[in-house]
């Protein structure tokens, strides 16, 4: 790549040239683009124009801010303050009170039509919206006054982006994400809670280089990051392929590292990419599912916080793999007709694809206890 590359660029982005190329070609990987899609980006992080975002803080607990600058790795964080102009922002400028909001609004005047607005957080509606005021405004007048502005919008979190946990029956606020407020324009969603700060950057960065969104799926989310299964890609797929489970939280299989779908995974039914890119770029296994945690499908409306822990993913649409072990071989014994012909009903009885995983959850189920009794001296 023959980018422009000085000792104030290593500076001012915290890494090396070989470093930053590498990260730009991985950023451009991971959206499905091509090398010459990377440079491009090494190119327009380098340019010095930043683009100024306003980021709103409504109905939320600073989670998202946290996690975008609270990174392991000093690298991401750095480059997202370095990329942009983060002219407004409660949680991190040194101003208040009046003074920010007259900051906001000067920024507002001075990039009409050309700024980022980043919403965290949800919006009440209920009772003209009196339940969150910044200012003596209303989160709704705020974001509706902000938007109008806006060349994007993008809604960090999954308070902003349907509303999240605020909007958790009974929702005494009538709180909603971003989307149900801003008509005349795209939301970008990054569902997540938190999102992770690699979506955000990537989706920032492909605003920044091309003048234009990512490719966006029916709820707004970009399709490079929310396109797959999170149980499509999880590093413990292998043992829901062969019937392995962690049946309680400490038993054999859990420290065994076993799949965490009979704890209340919710991997099979949402859609994102942490297995892939992982929580503080910090290496394997930072993500919930590889800390020993069920997914909770924070990025999906109706699971995340709404589907209680315990309660089982739904399987619809997974495919047994075509080369499912047969359950007379594991037992050391030859294949017989008519244990040929019992898997053959089992699966014809099945009504999806998961049937004959639903029928080893069952078998397995029953060796994993007497596993963990065994373990325990029961
Ligand atoms: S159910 Fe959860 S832990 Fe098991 S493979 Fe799927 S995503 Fe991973």
């Amino acid at each position: 790549m023959s980018i422009t590359w000085g000792r104030e660029s290593a500076a001012r982005l915290g890494m090396s040239r070989r470093e930053f190329l590498g990260f730009c070609t991985a950023m451009a990987a991971s959206m499905g683009l091509s090398a010459v899609a990377g440079e491009a980006m090494a190119e327009a992080i380098l340019a010095p124009r930043r683009p100024a975002v306003i980021w709103l803080a409504l109905q939320e607990c600073t989670g998202c801010t946290e996690s975008m600058l609270r990174a392991e790795h000093p690298t991401l964080e750095k480059l997202i303050l370095e990329i942009i102009s983060l002219d407004y922002n409660e949680a991190l400028m040194a101003g208040a009170g009046h003074q920010a909001e007259a900051a906001r609004r000067a920024s507002m005047a001075a990039n009409h039509g050309k700024y980022v607005l980043v919403l965290e957080g949800a919006i009440p509606e209920k009772d003209g919206g009196i339940y969150c005021k910044i200012g003596g405004q209303t989160a709704k007048a705020m974001v509706l006054e902000a938007a109008a502005g806006a060349a994007a919008v993008i809604a960090i979190g999954s308070c902003a982006s349907w509303g999240g946990m605020p909007s958790t029956p009974p929702n005494p606020t009538g709180c909603v994400g971003a989307p149900s407020i801003i008509k005349d324009k795209p939301v970008v969603t990054i569902p997540g809670c938190p999102p992770n700060p690699y979506n955000f950057l990537s989706t920032v960065v492909h605003f920044l280089t091309f003048g234009k969104l990512p490719e966006l799926d029916h709820l707004g989310r970009p399709k490079f990051a929310y396109s797959r299964l999170i149980h499509e890609n999880c590093e413990r797929r292998a043992h829901f392929d062969n019937g392995r489970f962690a049946m309680e939280f400490g038993d054999a299989g859990h420290r065994a590292g076993y799949c965490l779908y009979r704890l209340g995974c919710k991997g099979p039914e949402t859609y994102a990419n942490c297995p892939s890119i992982l929580f503080g770029d910090v290496g394997s296994g930072s993500w919930p599912v590889g800390t020993g945690h069920p997914c909770i499908g924070c990025t999906e409306q109706h699971v995340g916080f709404e589907k209680p822990i315990h309660a089982l993913a739904a399987l619809a649409g997974q495919t047994p793999p075509a080369t499912y072990p047969r359950i007379v071989e594991e037992q050391g014994q030859g294949a017989t007709l008519a244990s040929a012909g019992v898997l053959v009903a089992v699966a014809a009885a099945a009504a999806g694809g998961g049937g004959m995983v639903m029928h080893n959850i069952g078998k397995r189920e029953a060796e994993s206890e007497r596993d963990t009794r065994r373990e325990e001296g029961k």
